[in-house]
């Protein structure tokens, strides 16, 4: 079945909703046993992975998501966690332990950077943050007690692409695991697992839920094993998503198969105008053909999101930041994957532990929405004219 196909049918929850097209929102904190026995019994076996047995494990909804997600990826599992940094943060704790040595991209999301440094840190566990550009050289950075890389491409706010194939080759080969943000492409334009990567992970509080109104994570295993380990780190930490997000995320989801292309299109339209403007020193987008990740973005993805970078020739703040205000539809904003048009606006440079970024005193990122692109043009051309 193609992903489009089974983005509609997917998740449609147990036959108990007299005929409901969407699962109803399933609240609980308690479930009820129906005699003393099956309550003392209600966690035997398997049932934390099968069953609904407490709200903090997650109801109908997060098992109508997960099971949905999990298959859209083809994964063994989807573990639902309370928001995209959980969806990080759990799987770095599910897969480290004390002495651990992780390697992390360089350009990955700020946070999760934060998190190893500090948390990780605490733990006893050493980061590496390495070249997103390195490749199959990551073998270098290996060491005795090396135990997961973890990738994102394109980076957060740089967008540089990675050879992900290179990349689990060579930790394929070191019996190392590999875990990947995935947020920007969505298993629609990039499959994870398809390129031997372990662990997939997605805010799905951008493209998933895609109206800007949920905060939620998705870690979907290769195997039964990994997916088993995850999901009961999340319980141990008693990390959830409530049902009524979960509902949401799901409802979103059936969408995304024409709001993504659509959005793509008109970035395309909108990076493609802006690269040809004269205020503007370069499009950080891996879809265009002059962008140093093009060529690994045209091998590996089949489609692009909506959201890129965008570097000013002018580096006088006041003056960029008046043709951001003078914006009519992009509002100013972080998150993004939603159906409006966002701007933001980044101070750089971006923390590096290897190359430093140093390219702009600030670097604008767009994100772009369901609106016409002629019109989003159009803005944008009334907005630059103040630089
Ligand atoms: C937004 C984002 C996250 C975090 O998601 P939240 O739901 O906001 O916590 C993680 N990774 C990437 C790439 C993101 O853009």
């Amino acid at each position: 079945m193609k992903a489009d196909t089974k983005l509609i049918h997917l998740g449609r929850g147990p036959k108990v909703a007299e005929g409901t097209v969407n699962l109803p929102v399933y609240r609980a904190s308690t479930i009820v046993s129906p005699d003393v026995d099956s309550y003392l019994g209600r966690f035997d076996g398997d049932k934390v992975y099968t069953h609904v047995t407490y709200g903090a494990g997650g109801t109908h909804n997060a098992r109508a998501l997960a099971e949905t997600v999990a298959d859209w990826e083809g994964g063994a599992g989807t573990v639902v966690t309370g928001s995209g940094l959980s969806a990080i943060t759990v799987t770095l704790g599910a897969l480290l332990g004390a002495v651990d040595h992780v390697l992390v991209t360089d350009s990955a999301y700020g946070t999760t950077r934060n998190f190893c440094q500090t948390v990780l840190k605490r733990y006893g566990i050493e980061t590496t943050f390495y070249d997103p550009a390195i490749g199959s050289d990551i073998e270098s950075l290996i060491k005795k007690n090396t135990a997961l890389i973890f990738l994102e491409a394109p980076g957060s706010l740089t967008f540089e692409m990675q050879d992900v194939p290179a990349i689990t080759a060579v930790a394929a080969k070191h019996d190392l695991l590999t875990a990947m943000d995935n947020t920007w492409a969505t298993p629609l334009y990039f499959n994870p697992l398809n390129h031997g990567v372990d662990v997939s992970i997605q805010a799905g509080t951008k493209y998933v839920a895609g109206h800007s109104d949920v905060i939620i994570g998705l870690v979907t295993a290769a195997s039964d094993a990994l997916y088993r380990r995850i999901r009961d780190h999340a319980r141990i930490l008693g990390d959830v998503a409530g049902p009524d997000d979960c509902y949401l995320a799901l409802r979103g989801l059936r969408t995304l198969s024409v709001r993504l292309p659509r959005q793509s299109e008109s970035a395309h339209k909108v990076a493609t105008w802006l690269s040809g403007h004269p205020a503007v020193a370069r499009v950080l987008f891996p879809p265009l053909p002059d962008d140093p990740g093009h060529a690994l973005w045209k091998r590996d993805f089949s489609g692009s999101a909506s959201l890129f970078g965008l570097s000013m020739h002018s580096k006088d703040e006041e003056r960029v930041k008046r043709a951001i205000n003078q914006l009519k539809l992009f509002q100013i904003g972080s998150s993004w994957g939603g159906f409006e048009s966002l701007v933001a606006m980044n101070r750089m440079p971006v923390e590096r532990a290897v190359r430093p970024w140093a390219e702009n005193p600030f670097l604008l990122r767009l994100h772009v929405g369901l609106e016409n692109a002629d019109d989003l043009i159009e803005d944008l051309a009334q907005a630059l004219r103040e630089i």
